[in-house]
């Protein structure tokens, strides 16, 4: 196996300003492998779903080349559930509902194949699952990614901060990184939670595009504006397996090659919010990330000469 995830395999309800689904296949890990398996076939995921989860769609991640020996079945009971909606400014949402269901049973055993892989991404869960699942890992990971969420700042801080320790990269939003560091300067920001652990930081700033932090360089890149944005839900959880899987599929952890990694991960983030859930992430092909990866070098390519006294 090269690339490892875990997090949630689950259903959604989502309200947009745009529209409204009752129950669609969602889940950080779902989005994290559908979007690494452009770029390798050695996914493994680890997760936990119930009897309800459908079998379709194994099926089609199984086809993706994902590997779903870590995903358990639970029988007679259901998956976890998640309900939300978006704000007229997409940047934002509630939590309606979060039915955690299977989730209370997930201690993960990883198969014995997935131990040795390069690469980790720990995804948005309790951060005790993510050390667990890290502790398993022999030898450790080259490169280990993890997400996480204010409700783990709030209630496992401690438990939280260990995992962080032991991270190569932390991937959070804006707000998370600014609650973490208590820092409204995101600069700032990543100063405090790079010397906590991380040597990497990136911001996810929704449609305003993410920020990659190294001890003294920083990067930035955009998200592509888009004529239409769906659904967001995924984005943030899709950019983080597209970057993961583009690091994979490379070998090579540079800042010029995580930057590349960046705008790959942007890219794929960018098709997820063109329709609800999953949909759209299963209408595309390596071709059509070219394609929009090209767009995102012509988004942001000028030439400018300074105007001399
Ligand atoms: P994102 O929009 O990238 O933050 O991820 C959205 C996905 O995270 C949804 O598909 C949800 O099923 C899942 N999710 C929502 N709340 C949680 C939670 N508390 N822990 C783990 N996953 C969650």
């Amino acid at each position: 196996m090269q690339l490892v995830t875990v997090g949630t395999v689950a259903f959604d309800r989502i309200e947009t300003p745009f529209g409204k689904v009752d129950k669609v296949v969602g889940g950080a890990a779902t989005y994290i492998s559908l979007a690494a398996s452009f770029f390798t076939d050695g996914v493994g995921l680890v997760s936990v779903v119930g009897e309800d989860f459908p079998e379709e769609t194994m099926n089609e991640m199984r086809r993706r080349g994902i590997d779903l020996k870590g995903l358990e079945v639970l029988k007679g009971k259901e998956s976890f559930f998640w309900a939300g909606r978006y704000h007229y400014d997409m940047n934002s949402r509630d939590t309606l509902e979060t039915r955690l269901n299977v989730l209370l049973d997930l201690d993960p055993e990883l198969p014995e194949e997935y131990r040795s892989a390069q690469y980790l991404m720990l995804g948005n869960l309790d951060p005790a699952v993510q050390a667990k699942v890290l502790e398993q890992m022999s030898p450790r990971p080259a490169m280990v990614v993890m997400d996480t969420m204010n409700f783990w700042m709030d209630s496992a801080l401690e438990k939280l901060e260990n995992v962080i320790a032991n991270v190569d990269i932390l991937a959070i939003n804006d707000a998370e990184a600014r609650q973490l560091s208590g820092e409204h300067s995101l600069v700032k920001a990543a100063k405090k939670i790079m010397a906590m652990g991380p040597t990497y930081l990136v911001v996810k700033k929704g449609e305003h595009g993410a920020l990659l932090f190294s001890d003294d360089r920083v990067f930035f890149a955009p998200a592509l504006p888009l004529e239409d944005i769906v659904d967001p839900t995924g984005a943030g959880d899709t950019f983080a397996g597209g970057f993961m899987g583009f690091l994979a599929r490379t070998g090579d952890h540079s800042f010029e090659n995580l930057k590349r990694a960046i705008i790959v991960g942007s890219a794929l983030a960018s098709f997820c919010c063109e329709r609800f859930g999953i949909e759209r992430l299963l209408q595309i092909e390596r071709e059509d990330i070219d394609r929009r990866v090209q767009e995102f070098i012509e988004l942001v390519d000028f030439d400018i000469e300074l105007v001399a006294d």
